[in-house]
């Protein structure tokens, strides 16, 4: 049965969009991380909930750590995606984190208000963000050599302070709403 990738809702066979998200369906079932149940898409590597190896990635393709290459990484942290052996891994609340005791702290602090696959759209929320007083980061998996040389689908989180989450958001959608971004295809005229 085909579902919404972002709703989760299953429809029947004949369906073709999400009735709630406009978006279109995708074939197979909801599939859903076995360590915190949360929903992952099937081009996950890790859980973007808790950070643990996805265990529908076979073992050739699986990842080592970043800082011992001959190590499988058990996951990756899940603020900046660096994938990480069970020595090099923090794990906090059932969640995994880097080394990179910020990596810790942000997560505790700060929340993803938006998450793209361009660099460039990531800057450009971030600057909009900074220009309102919104102390914004961006965390980058083209950062990490596994996903672009498995050419995957590397995400850009864009995280701010979590008091701050609702004002980011609403300068986000007022962003989107004005530039039409939503809509934005590749070959968008560079008005330089
Ligand atoms: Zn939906
Ligand atoms: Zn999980
Ligand atoms: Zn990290
Ligand atoms: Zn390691």
């Amino acid at each position: 049965m085909p579902y919404c990738p972002q709703c989760h809702t299953e429809y029947q066979s004949d369906a073709k969009e999400c009735s709630d998200c406009l978006i279109p369906l995708v074939e197979g079932k909801p599939l859903f991380c076995p360590n915190c149940e949360e929903f992952v898409t099937k081009d996950d590597t890790f859980c973007d909930n808790c950070g643990i190896l996805l265990p529908k990635i076979p073992a050739e393709e699986a990842p080592e750590c970043e800082n011992h290459p001959d190590v499988d990484a058990i996951g990756g942290c899940v603020v900046c995606g660096k994938p990480v052996c069970a020595e090099c891994a923090t794990e906090q609340n059932g969640r995994i984190f880097c080394e990179n005791d910020d990596h810790l702290n942000m997560h505790q602090g700060f929340v993803v208000a938006y998450t793209t696959s361009t660099d460039y759209e990531a800057d450009m929320i971030k600057a909009n963000l900074e220009g309102a007083g919104i102390h914004a980061t961006i965390f980058n998996q083209h950062d990490h050599v596994y996903f672009t040389n498995m050419g995957m689908l590397a995400l850009v989180n864009v995280m701010v302070p979590r008091a701050q989450l609702e004002e980011a958001q609403e300068i986000i959608m007022a962003l989107f709403e004005d530039e039409g971004l939503m809509d934005e295809d590749d070959d968008a005229e560079d008005d330089a």
